[in-house]
């Protein structure tokens, strides 16, 4: 099981091993995807997190306890419907087909299948394409 964590930690924090623990202790794969930590201030990581459902679980549990906010995130890629004019540039970039065109030719997003690489962001000729994080 694959999900993405947004997690955010308070200064007391920013020095602990948390993606160390997570791998050590919950068998996780840890592929980080944005990071953003002062030390003694604050910190923020985006995750993206693989393993045994019950030790994923288990590892989120250990995060809420150790006073480390976690938002579990489908993915933080959107479009903008107004601004998307269905061109198809992203269809034609997401390797995972996150993006399709229908038989109307109107874009679907599939949030389940998409992998948030945000490679589509650039792929946008229009800018309908962003990340919230
Ligand atoms: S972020 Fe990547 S996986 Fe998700 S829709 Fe865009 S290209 Fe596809
Ligand atoms: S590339 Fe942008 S404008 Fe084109 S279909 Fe995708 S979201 Fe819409």
């Amino acid at each position: 099981m694959k999900k993405l964590l947004l997690l955010s930690f308070p200064s007391n924090l920013t020095g602990e091993p948390i993606t160390y623990t997570l791998i050590k202790n919950y068998d996780l794969k840890i592929n980080i995807l944005r990071a953003s930590i002062d030390y003694n201030i604050e910190g923020s990581l985006f995750l993206e997190v693989e393993g045994e459902g019950e030790k994923l679980d288990l590892s989120i549990e250990y995060l809420k306890i150790k006073g480390i906010k976690v938002k579990v995130i489908n993915t933080a890629i959107r479009i903008d419907e107004d601004k998307c004019v269905n061109c198809g540039a992203c269809t034609a970039i997401c390797e995972v087909a996150a993006i399709t065109m229908d038989k109307n030719w109107k874009i679907n997003f599939h949030k389940d299948r998409c992998l948030d690489c945000k490679l589509c962001i650039k792929a946008c000729p229009v800018r309908a394409i962003r990340s919230i994080v």
